[in-house]
């Protein structure tokens, strides 16, 4: 029996989990957490029974308490308490943006196995997670699809005989388009992905291709691989998830339908697998993998975060930070599509990379970066 803490319970990966959870005799959730969804989070604490529940907005923890007549803790250290009051062994941290760190810390620096689909911790923090795992001995289980391939893809191949990654990108619903073509695209238009259904913030992100290039530093983390042997490829289908190409030239590669619940499956399982109710690729009817390179030059984000990574330090926690802020205004209508990229180049400008020795040094990064895109913002409404 494992003990699973679900943090960002109410969001598109949190359900997911709760739903492969549920089908697992294995996995006992005992702690939820999220950040104001009150019927989400009520739901969900009916469904598993978890004693353990925080919402770290205080009104909707104050509203989600009275619904259910029990305590739910709150306040910006709610999660990191839940984490270590629940007795969980595994943590899912399926919380959206920066705001994931701290409980990817703690849960590492308790010796817990983080199952970690908040990309942006390892992208803002990333040697901190690195090195709090190696002091508490927890494994880190990657929920993002690519990198659970890659991870899978590696098996126990010694580093030296790999010589690169491949992290595929379904090219988001711009794929094709030139940039005066995405002048104009509104919110709505941003938010159909063509394969996945995700929340908002990373939808935006796949339409940018930044998220692409949070994956790249976060497969740069996870694999201590040097970004020159991070290879990024567009593949429209979503079928092929990464693959490892090894010195002899072979490629290995990990193929399934787009479903989340396979990689978020084996994150909660490992090292067993267990059945997943995804549909199955079928050879008895014909269908086509198509690749072609990314638009760097159209989707500038992806260049963006490849130049943060290489430059390290605190680079990285400014563009996500940036990324985080300029895509909240670009989703209530504060600003344009293209003005994501302008926004967060801005901020790489403005903010100054520093070595990155601790989590203080990553929210000071974070805020400074926030801050100069409100600025420009404001500049530009002025
Ligand atoms: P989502 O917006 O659907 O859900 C986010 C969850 O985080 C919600 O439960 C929300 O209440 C909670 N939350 C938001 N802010 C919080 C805060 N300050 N404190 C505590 N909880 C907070 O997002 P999602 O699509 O499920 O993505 C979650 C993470 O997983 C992101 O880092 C994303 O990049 C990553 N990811 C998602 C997918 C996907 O298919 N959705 C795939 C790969 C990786
Ligand atoms: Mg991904």
């Amino acid at each position: 029996m494992k003990r699973l803490a679900i943090l960002g319970a109410t969001g598109s990966i949190g359900m997911q989990a709760l739903e492969v959870a549920a089908a697992q005799a294995e996995l006992e959730v005992v702690a939820l957490a999220a950040g104001s969804n009150v019927a989400g989070l009520v739901a969900a604490a009916r469904a598993t029974g978890a004693e353990y529940l925080a919402l770290t907005d205080p009104a909707a923890a104050a509203q989600a308490a009275a619904e259910l007549g029990r305590p739910v803790q709150s306040g910006p250290g709610a999660l990191a308490a839940l984490v270590t009051e629940s007795g969980a062994d595994l943590v899912l941290n399926a919380v959206v943006g920066a705001a994931g760190l701290e409980a990817s810390l703690t849960t590492l620096n308790a010796g817990l196995d983080l199952a970690l689909a908040n990309k942006e911790s390892l992208v803002a923090g990333g040697e901190l997670v690195l090195a709090a795992a190696r002091r508490g001995g927890g494994l880190i289980l990657p929920v993002d699809s690519e990198h659970s391939a890659l991870q899978q893809c590696l098996g126990d191949v010694p580093r030296e005989q790999v010589a690169s990654l491949v992290i595929t990108a379904s090219g988001g619903p711009f794929r094709g388009r030139t940039r005066a073509e995405l002048a104009n695209i509104t919110v709505e238009q941003a938010l159909a992905h063509p394969t996945w259904t995700m929340g908002a913030k990373i939808t935006i992100d796949s339409a940018t291709l930044m998220n692409k290039g949070l994956e790249v530093i976060e497969a740069h983390m996870l694999f201590d691989l040097p970004y020159s042997a991070i290879e990024v490829v567009v593949h429209p289908q979503s079928i092929v998830h990464g693959m490892a190409r090894l010195r002899d030239g072979a490629l290995i590669a990990h193929l399934g339908h787009p479903d989340m619940r396979v990689p978020i499956s084996y994150a909660l399982t490992y090292p067993r697998r267990e059945a997943v109710p995804a549909r199955p690729l079928e050879w008895t009817e014909a269908f086509s993998l198509d690749f072609e390179p990314p638009d760097l030059e159209t989707f500038g984000c992806l260049r963006l975060a490849i130049e943060a990574g290489e430059a390290g330090g605190t680079a990285p926690a400014v563009l996500n930070a940036a990324n985080e802020s300029a895509v909240a205004a670009f989703l209530t209508g504060g600003t344009g599509f293209l003005e994501i990229e302008a926004l967060v180049a801005h901020a790489l400008d403005a903010v100054a990379p520093v070595a990155l020795d601790s989590f203080e040094t990553v929210v000071d990064a974070d805020l400074a970066a926030r801050a100069a895109v409100a600025s420009r913002l404001s500049e530009a409404r002025a």
